[in-house]
């Protein structure tokens, strides 16, 4: 049934120096009987034993199972061979302590993925005396009941090989022959070798003894029994030996027999207990009658041996049961409690960080929008119309570019098409800041300016609120209710500079007020509505910062701000000009660089544009332009620096234009324009100036040098503007098409007015179309043919931009902490696993014998870590669902929506990152410890 065919074993030690434990050792044997391999210790008796058994592989050579050869046996045939035929039994009784006597012995059957039998497992017990204990803990037996134990587990599965190593080397003698009777009774039906360095074991017991030295088989003797023909009465001769009956004295007889038999027989030897006797065989036992049992050297040959089809020998692969394996992998758990809490408490967090992050990655921006709108008091949606600019700063090489967004304003038309798809409540604003000169602000609540004009029909739904009537007159403005609370808060002096004395509302009816320097007499007000409570603790309070910016970007975005006045007012603010019809902005705000001719200096302007008809009703030719003050200003400063006259009248109008500029100050333009025009007529010789295309986006200038010659004063702008005919602006533009990347043509149909109408305000009733046509608008990031694209502004909108950047930067914090922490668990996790499985070496080694695969040892520490992950997720869920409640209350509340949403795909992301963690966390420590060889773990317990 079993050969070892070259064996041969080299250990390699630590220090380098090979230890040749096996030497080219090839044995037959049989199919039942009790082989013992005798030795001196260091002899190699249990390498051999645990090469031929599976434990450990041989360096070279085969062991022949059944006709199946090891030589293509991978590690999980080994132990399925293990597993299939062997039962082992060693010198320290191997069982496992946190098993019953019973479940030790079930142990082996069920990794043979085999049913349990009660009775047998109970007879079983009978058979090696340990009846009734079944239900004890190995820890209350003696040695030799753990040793019987180990036998009856090594006989549950019917072994057909049982293979012992020094069964009786830790018991007494007594115990140990029960332990050897035990054996011997069993090499009835099946293979058991024995190793022992025992030889009177030996010869008791064995039916063959093969003794080793050195690694290789020195004599190897089977015991053959014979009956004695020759005898005397105490003696019995056969052909080399002389048997004496034991405790007898020799009659005449016998003596006499003894001298025929000397002399014919000159090699006789009579001996008893030599310690060293290899050349000769002994008698051993007289059974009965002279029959007797003599060792003799075997011979194979004549071994009977069965032949078998390796086809037919089919391992069984090893199975734990599951139960099994969490008992023994959970055993160990608590071995350090502290280091348990603090790694489920790192890997609870990761975990956390993950499931938070899962819910940014489903957090719908769409749907907070709109949710957020559905919850909101909003009654208008005021949109606006901006162009996306690329702008770059800095010097040289570098610089960096950004994109920012530049406010621009709807056409007549555009409003008109929304008007009629919003409905008759739609109404326009222009931007026009009048602030009512407060020097000190003393309360935040009540606002010190209105920042935008606009007119209403009478059909809109406002109409209806006016208390007092609506402007009929230039100079006559409609003031909404709050901002006649601010007037009246702040007692703002009336036109004449008296006290306004409003008590109630209606008595700023017939006021007049100056507003951005110009007289206005207020005809009503009509009901801008109530302002959200939240903000009531600005009346009383100069110390909320945070509420007092969103309170401002409330006020801005709503209609609270706006004053209405009559058609023919609105016409007269509104910007009309048919001046230029088409203008360029561009990456940042230089479009052109000018130069005097003949000097080295260049300045920036901001615009060109091109005109048709002007005021001055100047007709422009090729290359003449009109230039705005300030761009004039800077060219005849530098061309007449030596001129006083002139130079102190030039630095006189820029000291204005920058004073205007820098104190924000509602001013005419008309003045320095008026001055410009002036100093223009006190020039009378031709200005030329170079003018060279820039680019702010490169900051590089591109195209020709183009000269131009001032015709006059472009009398509506006081910015930096150069106005030419379309010819030359057509030219211009269509370089600056060809060299920059980046710019936005604002062409404004040429018979329509120019208007400034930079806010829409569309009434919003909540249905669901208006909803989504508003989110359209949002979310839309094509731009018009225009090249700029319709926003929505609000207060709202803010706060989602704001939580929009909020869940990107979480996201990023998520991740990267996340990430950290999840390594740093995954090292606690393993290094728990690592110490768990140093201290279970022990049962390792059993299992491993017992014939469990790397598999089995797996599962063990599988469990653990799963039970170790269960903590964790259920930990970790716990957190995160607390944990997105308390960032929805504190984030959130204002918009009365929910960013984190811990649903079942943030539970699965929690769930599949715990499951990798322990599969990482268990897999590297475990695979080390699983790629052992059993025999080297059973070394070093
Ligand atoms: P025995 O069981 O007869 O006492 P062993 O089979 O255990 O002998 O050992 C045979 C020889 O191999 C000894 O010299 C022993 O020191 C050596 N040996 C056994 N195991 C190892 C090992 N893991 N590494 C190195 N040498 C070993
Ligand atoms: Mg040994």
């Amino acid at each position: 049934m079993l050969e070892i065919k070259n064996l041969t074993k080299i250990y390699k030690t630590k220090k380098g120096k090979d230890v040749l434990a096996l030497d080219n050792v090839s044995i037959k044997l049989p199919e039942t009987g009790m082989v013992f391999l005798l030795g001196k210790s260091g002899s190699g008796k249990s390498t051999l034993l645990n090469v031929t058994g599976g434990l450990d592989n041989p360096t070279t050579g085969e062991i022949i199972i059944k006709g199946k050869s090891s030589k293509d046996f991978t590690q999980s045939d080994f132990d399925s061979y293990r597993n299939t035929y062997i039962g082992f039994i060693f010198q320290e009784y191997n069982i496992l302590n946190e098993f019953t006597v019973y479940d030790n012995i079930a142990l082996a059957i069920e990794l043979q993925n085999k049913k349990v039998d009660h009775d047998s497992i109970i007879s079983l017990l009978k058979e090696v005396d340990l009846e009734g204990y079944e239900k004890r803990k190995p820890n209350t037996l003696s040695g030799g009941q753990k040793q019987r134990i180990a036998i009856a587990r090594a006989l549950i599965k019917h072994p057909e090989i049982i293979m012992a190593d020094e069964p009786t080397g830790a018991l007494d003698s007594v115990t140990g022959k029960q332990v050897l009777d035990t054996l011997k009774k069993l090499s009835k039906d099946r293979l058991v070798i024995v190793v022992s360095h025992d030889r009177d074991f030996a010869e008791t017991y064995a039916d063959r003894i093969i003794e080793l030295k050195d690694g290789k088989v020195i004599s190897d003797c089977t015991k053959i029994t014979e009956v004695k023909n020759d005898r005397g009465e105490n003696i019995s001769i056969s052909e080399e030996m002389i048997w004496v009956k034991d405790g007898n004295n020799l009659s005449d007889i016998d003596f006499f027999k003894i001298k025929e038999f000397l002399k014919n027989c000159n090699k006789a030897v009579i001996s008893k207990n030599e310690n060293d006797i290899t050349t000769f065989k002994r008698v051993k036992n007289i059974i009965s009658g002279f029959e007797t049992e003599t060792f003799r050297n075997t011979d194979e040959n004549k071994l009977e041996i069965k032949e078998y089809d390796q086809n037919k020998n089919i391992f069984i692969k090893s199975k734990l049961p599951t139960k099994h394996a969490f008992r023994i992998g959970v055993s160990s758990l608590f071995i350090k409690p502290l280091r348990l809490l603090f790694t489920v408490f790192l890997c609870s967090v990761a975990f956390l960080l993950f499931g938070l992050l899962s819910t940014l990655t489903f957090y719908d921006e769409e749907n907070s929008f709109k949710e957020t709108l559905r919850n909101s008091d909003i009654e208008y949606i005021f949109l606006g119309k901006e162009f996306p600019v690329k702008e770059s700063y800095g010097f040289d090489d570098e610089h960096s570019v950004f994109e920012s967004k530049q406010g621009t304003a709807f056409y007549e038309d555009e409003f008109n098409k929304l008007k009629e798809k919003y409905g008759k409540d739609t109404f326009y604003g222009l931007n026009y800041q009048a602030s009512f000169g407060i020097d000190k602000k003393e309360n935040e609540y009540y606002a010190t300016y209105f920042n935008s004009m606009t007119y209403m029909e009478e059909n809109n739904k406002l109409y209806k609120t006016i208390v007092g009537s609506y402007p009929q007159n230039k100079g006559e403005i409609l003031l909404s209710s709050y901002i006649v609370d601010c007037l009246s808060y702040y007692e703002i002096l009336d036109a004449n500079n008296n006290p306004a004395k409003i008590k109630d509302r209606k008595d700023i009816i017939g006021k007049e007020y100056i507003f951005k320097d110009r007289k206005y007499k207020v005809t009503g007000y009509f009901n801008s509505g109530s302002i959200d409570t939240k903000f009531d603790k600005l009346k009383t309070s100069n110390k909320e910062e945070y509420l007092s910016t969103e309170y401002y970007s409330y006020l801005n975005d709503s209609i609270h701000l706006i004053a209405f006045v009559s058609k023919e007012e609105i016409e007269d603010l509104t910007y009309v000009s048919d001046m230029y019809e088409s203008y360029i902005y561009f990456a940042g705000e230089t479009l052109v660089v000018i130069k005097n001719k003949d000097k080295t200096n260049f300045n920036e302007a901001y615009q060109i544009g091109y005109t048709k008809n002007n005021d001055n009703n100047i007709v422009l030719n090729k290359n003449e332009v009109l230039v705005s003050p300030f761009v004039f200003v800077e060219l005849v400063l530098e061309k007449y620096s030596e001129n006083q006259e002139i130079y102190i009248k030039a630095s006189n109008i820029k000291n204005r234009g920058e004073y205007i500029e820098e104190d924000f100050i509602e001013y005419t333009n008309t003045e320095i324009i008026k001055y410009s025009k002036e100093l223009f007529s006190l020039i009378n010789e031709d200005i030329e100036f170079d003018l060279k295309l820039y680019s702010y986006e490169n900051l590089s200038t591109f195209g020709d040098i183009y000269s131009f010659k001032i015709k006059g004063i472009y009398d509506k702008n006081i910015s930096d503007f150069i106005a030419m005919n379309k010819n030359d602006y057509n030219k211009l533009l269509n370089v600056y098409k060809e060299n920059a990347s980046s710019y936005y043509i604002n062409e404004y149909d040429y018979d329509a007015k120019v208007t400034e109408y930079q806010k829409i305000f569309v009434p919003f009733n909540k249905t669901e179309k208006e909803i989504n046509e508003i989110w359209n608008i949002y979310s839309n990031n094509s731009l018009n043919e225009d090249g700029a694209k319709y926003t929505v502004f609000g207060n709202y909108i803010d706060t989602l931009d704001f939580l929009d950047e909020l869940v990107n930067e979480f996201y990023k914090i998520f991740l990267y902490a996340g990430i950290f922490l999840c390594v740093f668990a995954l090292l606690m996790l393993s290094n728990i696993i690592s110490i768990s499985i140093s201290n279970k070496t022990k049962e390792i080694g059993i299992l491993r014998a017992v014939g469990a695969r790397s598999m089995d040892i797996f599962k063990i520490f599988f469990s653990e870590s799963l039970v170790i992950m269960i903590m964790c997720l259920i930990l970790s869920t716990i957190m995160c669902i607390r944990t997105c409640h308390s960032l929805n209350m504190s984030l959130a509340a204002e918009l009365r929506i929910s960013v984190f949403v811990f649903g079942t795909l943030s539970f699965t992301v929690i769930l599949a990152l715990s499951l990798l963690t322990t599969f990482i966390a268990t897999y590297i420590p475990v695979r080390k410890a699983a790629k052992k060889k059993p025999a080297e773990i059973i070394r070093s317990l």
